[in-house]
């Protein structure tokens, strides 16, 4: 398995961030955490160091663990590509899609089970008795046993799920059940999310966060961002030559290089243009493609504002056999449009070959487009929604999973009612540019809402309180007397 690292959080930043008041009430906390914590190690076990809302999340509370003095590590599991077919099957399917249609019967359980078994094996020696461990998403589970049999509380954290199951989904649950069960504590984004057999006490809710400081979020000023974009070759503004530097997870820096080929289907935006900014991997549930159709049925004969549907570089994401898949669907539609919209519409895939570069490109797309869309057939969380809101944007988004937990429609952002809805998103996307008052009203409730709720001061409480639960010991914070 490999190790990642991860640079502590600025903590004096994040405290005038948010306050004195909550501040102070954090940092107490976080020293009965680490009283309660001392001679254990809290391990974080998932499928990739990049890519994805995982990765992402990670990264965040990692960096807020470390910052408080609380002993953290992040390893990523080795799988090889059957191992990562059946786990992208089960993610699928508990999204109740089918995916490839592959079985999830005896030969997937023994090939699922022989890479998780080499997978423990590989760090079992250096498990404490009493260590605290957290397995991400389905990849992980068949790890939950074996870990506790040395010792270690194991905790299962499942990123994704649907609201409401269906045959498929409850096919996917029972691959997992023999597995999950021995799981002390399941964590979900959302009660509806949690396996249908994990008895209610053991589950704990508790959504995800952004790091307000990391490349992706951390504050770029107007002429840096238009710089990037051309920098990087997105558009077709002029390129200062100034050295752009970005901040690396590892504490370093970076120099954004210049690059010519992240625009793999249409021509160059042109500088200073509004566009409408989708940021997603290549997966069908994030329907790019409908994003693509709502924007040339419903938007582009209106106003002359621009679409990015901007995702990674699709060799870069190792848990994700679809993508290069769903990426030449995209293409290919792009192809068939008619000319006059082709120069409209931008495919971007961003490289994945330095993750802090691509986390920074990827922060200036999003602070400088005019809307910012996730029009997800599903979405466990949507941290690209809580980034844009973060970055005051305007947002637009599905009225499916954790989404309808960020935005409160009409006040921190848009929902679509129906994901599925084209013309209802082509409508929402031209009120919002017809509107700039609008606009700027739902952006700035929008940022006012990740503050409030969306930030890792919140979300490390919440484990400490899980951890505390767990160990026996008193709550971190007492409840106020009312
Ligand atoms: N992302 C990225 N580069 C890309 C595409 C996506 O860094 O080319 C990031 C995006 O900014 C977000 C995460 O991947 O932080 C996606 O998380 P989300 O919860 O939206 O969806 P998931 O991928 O987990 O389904």
């Amino acid at each position: 398995m490999q190790s990642v690292s991860v640079v502590a959080l600025p903590l004096d930043a994040m405290s005038a961030l948010i306050g004195p008041e909550r501040s102070a009430r954090f940092m107490q906390a976080a020293d009965r955490a680490r009283e309660m914590l001392s001679g254990r190690t809290v391990w974080n076990v998932n499928a990739t160091a990049q890519g994805g809302g995982v990765a992402e999340m990670l990264q965040t509370i990692l960096a807020g663990a470390i910052s408080l003095g609380i002993d953290t590590r992040w390893v990523v599991l080795d799988g090889d590509p059957e191992f990562f077919e059946i786990t992208k099957r089960m993610h699928n399917m508990l999204h109740g899609d089918p995916g490839d249609g592959g079985d999830l019967g005896p030969d997937q359980h023994a090939h699922y089970e022989q890479i998780l078994s080499a997978n423990t094996a590989s760090i079992a020696d250096q498990i404490k008795p009493g260590d605290i461990v957290l397995l991400h998403d389905p990849q992980t589970a068949g790890m939950i046993k074996p870990l506790r049999d040395l010792g270690a509380h194991v905790i299962w954290r499942s990123h994704i799920g649907k609201d409401e199951t269906n045959e498929i989904a409850q096919r996917a649950w029972a691959f997992l059940r023999p597995y999950v069960e021995h799981a002390e504590a399941v964590v979900v984004s959302r009660p509806t999310y949690a396996p249908p057999f994990t008895n209610p006490d053991q589950i704990f809710i508790v959504p995800p966060s952004i790091d307000p400081f990391a490349g992706k979020n951390v504050e770029i000023d107007p002429d840096t961002v238009a710089d990037v974009l051309a920098r990087v070759g997105v558009s077709d503004g002029v390129d200062s030559g100034n050295e752009i530097t970005f901040p690396r997870r590892d504490g370093g820096a970076g120099v954004v290089r210049r690059h010519d080929d992240l625009i793999v289907a249409g021509g160059l935006l042109p500088a200073g243009a509004d566009y409408v900014l989708q940021v997603s991997r290549w997966d069908r549930l994030k329907d790019m493609e409908g994003v693509m159709t709502a924007f040339t049925e419903h938007v582009v004969g209106h106003t002359d504002v621009h679409l990015l549907l901007v995702g990674p570089a699709t060799a870069g994401v190792s848990d994700d056999p679809e993508g290069a898949e769903v990426l030449a669907q995209c293409q290919a539609a792009w192809a068939r449009l008619p000319e006059a919209m082709q120069e409209r519409v931008h495919l971007v895939c961003v490289p994945m070959d330095d993750i802090d570069e691509n986390a920074y490109i990827i922060n200036a797309l999003q602070r400088a487009a005019t809307v910012v869309l996730q029009k997800s057939l599903v979405e466990g969380f949507g941290l690209t929604v809580t980034e844009a809101m973060w970055k005051a944007r305007p947002v637009l988004a599905s009225d499916v999973g954790g989404i309808a937990d960020q935005i409160e429609d009409g006040v921190s952002g848009l929902l679509l009612a129906d994901p599925t809805d084209l013309a209802g998103c082509g409508e929402l996307i031209t009120r919002v540019l017809d509107d700039p008052e609008l606009a700027a009203r739902l952006a700035l409730a929008g940022r006012a809402r990740v503050l409030e709720l969306f930030l890792g001061d919140r979300h490390l409480l919440q484990y400490g309180e899980l951890f505390a639960h767990l160990l026996g010991a008193p709550p971190l914070v007492e409840p106020t007397a009312s």
